[in-house]
């Protein structure tokens, strides 16, 4: 039986992980199949013990399960732990779940320079998180920022990184807000800081409001869609100890979900 992925989460219809993972796979010779997971909340403990014993070798994780997979890990990586997030999970001998966050590694090799300057991220969310303690562990001076100021606070006390209701300029700057994911979403009330380079870990079909604001500014841009594909080679690379084929995967990427 071929070794099986997948994505869990809720809802999941719209993922680009399937044609991303299964293009990899292809480009690999491997004989692995990557298939999304629609869990409801309350089907996910049940449903992510029975992967081992049906064919499955690691998982995604996202939105709304990346705490629970966390708390449900019989083993965590560093990241993971420091998170407090997990979005990669590997299946062991007899069923043990090794947690892993490769949103944190994934946005390092998206930025692919040292990022040892100021680093401004946006939002306190899960995204944040990873992304702060990314950029902190790289020696980056990392400041947080979000609306609900008392959450940015609480995220900076967590990971021992700053937190300011006005930042300043910042040689990085990282949208970890979901603002520009939806129509109608504007930038009005982020502080769009002056940053050498500046990722927007948002992504959809078209350039995002964050991403046509910093090229109109003539800054580096990391797109979201440059850090969905490194944080899913990372996975890939921890499932099968494979070099991911990171161009094969962004190409599946850019495809729109089906
Ligand atoms: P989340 O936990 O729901 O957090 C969302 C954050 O955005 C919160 O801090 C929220 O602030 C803030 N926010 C929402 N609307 C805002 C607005 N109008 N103005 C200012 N702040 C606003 O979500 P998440 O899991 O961290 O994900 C955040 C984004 O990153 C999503 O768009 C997600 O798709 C994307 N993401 C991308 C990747 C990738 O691989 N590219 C990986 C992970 C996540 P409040 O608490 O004040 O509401």
């Amino acid at each position: 039986m071929s070794p099986l992925a997948g994505v869990l989460g809720f809802p999941v219809g719209h993922s680009r992980s399937p044609a991303m993972m299964n293009a990899a796979f292809r480009e690999l010779g491997l004989d692995w199949r990557y298939f999304k997971l629609p869990l409801p909340p309350e089907r996910f403990e049940q449903a992510l013990r029975a992967l081992p014993g049906s064919g499955y070798r690691g998982a995604n994780v996202t939105i709304p399960h990346k705490l629970v997979a966390h708390d449900l890990a019989d083993e965590l990586s560093d990241a993971a732990r420091a998170i407090g997030a997990v979005n990669t999970l590997t299946f062991g001998e007899g069923g043990r779940i090794v947690g892993d966050n490769t949103d944190a590694g994934g946005l390092l090799d998206a930025i692919g320079e040292p990022v040892a300057g100021t680093a401004l991220v946006l939002g306190a969310g899960g995204a944040a998180r990873a992304a702060a303690w990314a950029l902190a562990q790289a020696g980056a001076e990392v400041t947080v920022w979000s609306r609900t100021s008392e959450n940015a606070a609480e995220l900076a006390a967590d990971l021992g990184v700053g937190h300011s209701e006005r930042p300043g300029p910042s040689e990085l700057l990282v949208n970890a807000t979901s603002v520009g994911l939806r129509a109608g979403d504007t930038l009005d009330g982020l502080p769009l800081v002056d940053a050498r380079i500046v990722v927007d870990l948002v992504y959809g079909a078209d350039p995002t409001l964050v991403v046509q604001w910093a090229e109109e500014r003539g800054a580096r841009v990391v797109d979201g869609l440059e850090v969905l594909v490194r944080q899913g080679a990372r996975s890939l690379a921890l499932w099968t100890g494979e070099e991911p084929p990171v161009e094969v995967m962004r190409r599946a990427v850019l495809q729109p979900p089906v």
